[in-house]
């Protein structure tokens, strides 16, 4: 490890071992916002290829794809994305090659990935590919597995898989016990790697940013510049600071982030999130996964009565009672199957129908800051955009941008909860805005920078510009450029392409202006 250290020291970062946490990501200097704190390229990675979809080993590109004429399993977008994985894919190809054509189903990109592994330990051991202190297999070898924390059925299933990678590879060293090993040491370290606008393509396993500790209210965002991973530094972090990221979307109650981190992780997380007072915990939930008030000018958050017949509005006293919430919540989920069905077959028109229908009883049922509600307009918005219906798609961005910046300023602390239970959300953008520049829990200023919420100004803006509202468009581009150059930094050329959009508008906008005036 002495190699990693020294190569950390350089980035001003150093490996601390925690007793609660184990390795853990520290600072020796000051990062600020924006700054790359480091990147790393996979150790081993593979596209999420499936029948419908392929893109390039390499490079993940999904246009001019040929397959590899031997194994007919691996894509390439060019010779020269071909040439530089050809030592690692040799060895595959060969093994794939072999292998029955009908087994070639059962090729999944997890196996994949497994055997990409072996092979470039492999070739690292026989120094056919080089190592460096950051690029080494000893790095994987210290990831933990969490072995021990696994049920029996998926140990039967890494098992299973295990058996396949022993058919597929045949080199007499392998056991299946070692081989689940690596599975589970994949399933709790790799990485979805996702393009600028998060979009999942692959999968990647990157063992020095696994290091980083998961955090619900993180220091850091990574995001994915092709295959290469990079954090980035969402806030001034000090010297002497761990490194935080979020494994899981953190937008759910602290619940719902602690089921998924205990069922996908196997720890429990105790960031300051996680760990605050029960009264809060109740009211959190209560907004976000709980039910809207029967007046519908109030916005408070009910709980459930201790006689279990209804649930009362901590703000104004009126009760719900049980049988018509029930009531409400079984037309939801009947409504929920269908539209989820008509979406499953691509029936665009008919899933607008449904969800617009599930829209409107949501409304009458949940929080209006509620997930589900949320969840459902965020289907709205991407069937209102396959139908190009660019108005309605507009309406449903700004609604769940609306609550996405609520969100992000409630979660630093729950308190403000309250500043901002009044009919807030329909469009009030400019207002919320305002206020999510405020003080934090520990004093920090906090200005809501999550890569989701400059994703969700970035299609505002390019909705705006398709319907002509060309000052409104310079608006959400600039605000999503301010969020993004903090999150995606600005090489890319996805953030290149924005800084283009924006300009345009913004030329377009001055034009419109002058036209006016000389009128
Ligand atoms: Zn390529
Ligand atoms: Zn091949
Ligand atoms: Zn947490
Ligand atoms: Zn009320």
């Amino acid at each position: 490890m002495e190699g990693l250290q020294n190569a950390l020291n350089d980035r001003g970062l150093t490996v601390t071992i925690l007793p609660e946490k184990g390795r853990s990501l520290f600072t020796t200097r000051n990062f600020h916002p924006g700054e790359e704190i480091i990147s790393q390229e996979p150790y081993v990675c593979v596209p999420n290829n499936s029948t419908v979809e392929s893109r390039c080993d390499r490079c993940f590109a999904s246009i001019n794809l040929k397959k590899c004429s031997a194994c007919k399993v691996s894509w390439y977008c060019s010779s020269t994305c071909q040439k530089s994985e050809w030592k690692l894919h040799r060895l595959e190809c060969d093994a794939l090659a072999r292998l029955d054509k009908d087994r070639h189903k059962s090729v999944t990109p997890s196996i994949r990935l497994i055997i990409k592994l072996f092979i470039r330990r492999k070739l690292q051991s026989e120094k056919v590919i080089p190592t460096t202190a950051t690029d080494n297999y000893k790095l994987v070898e210290a990831l933990i597995d969490h072995m021990s924390g696994i049920d029996e059925k998926q140990l039967v299933l890494y098992a299973q898989m295990g058996t396949l990678v022993n058919l597929i590879l045949q080199w007499p060293e392998m056991n299946v016990k070692e081989i689940a090993r690596h599975f589970s040491k994949l399933a709790c370290n790799a990485h979805t790697i996702c393009d600028s606008e998060l979009r999942p393509l692959g999968t990647g396993l990157y063992p020095v940013i696994s290091i980083i500790n998961h955090s619900c209210l993180p220091n850091a965002v990574l995001v994915f510049e092709g295959r290469s991973a990079v954090v980035r530094a969402v806030q001034h972090i000090p010297a002497g600071a761990e490194v935080s990221i979020s494994y899981i979307e953190t937008a759910g109650s602290t619940m719902t982030r602690q089921k998924a981190l205990k069922e996908n992780y196997l720890f429990t997380c105790t960031c300051s999130q996680c760990v605050k007072d029960q009264e809060d915990e109740i009211k959190e939930s209560a907004i976000l996964e709980g039910y809207r008030c029967k007046n519908d000018q109030c916005d408070g958050f009910l709980l459930r009565n201790s006689d279990d017949t209804g649930f009362t509005c901590q703000q104004c006293g009126l009760v719900r009672n049980k049988e018509e919430i029930q009531n409400i919540a079984s037309q939801i989920k009947s409504i929920s199957d269908e539209a989820s069905t008509s979406m499953f077959h691509q029936n665009c028109g008919e899933a607008l129908f449904m969800y617009e229908k599930l829209e409107e009883l949501q409304k009458i049922l949940c929080h209006p800051y509620s997930i589900s509600l949320m969840q459902t307009r965020e289907k709205l918005l991407k069937i209102s955009m396959e139908l190009e219906n660019w108005t309605k798609a507009l309406l449903y961005c700004k609604l769940t941008i609306s609550v996405y910046q609520i969100r992000e300023m409630t979660r630093f602390n729950v308190s403000s909860w309250a500043l901002v239970t009044q009919p807030f959300y329909e469009y009030e953008l400019g207002k919320l805005a305002r206020i999510c520049w405020m003080k934090g829990k520990h004093g920090e200023l906090y200005s809501g920078i999550h890569p989701l919420l400059g994703l969700q100004f970035y299609t505002c803006g390019k909705l705006e510009w398709l319907l002509g509202y060309t000052e409104d468009a310079v608006k959400s581009y600039t605000k999503a450029f301010d969020i993004l150059r903090i999150t995606h930094g600005t090489n890319s050329s996805f953030m290149k392409d924005l800084l283009l959009k924006l300009e345009e508008a913004r030329a377009e906008a001055s034009y419109k202006h002058s036209s006016m005036e000389d009128e």
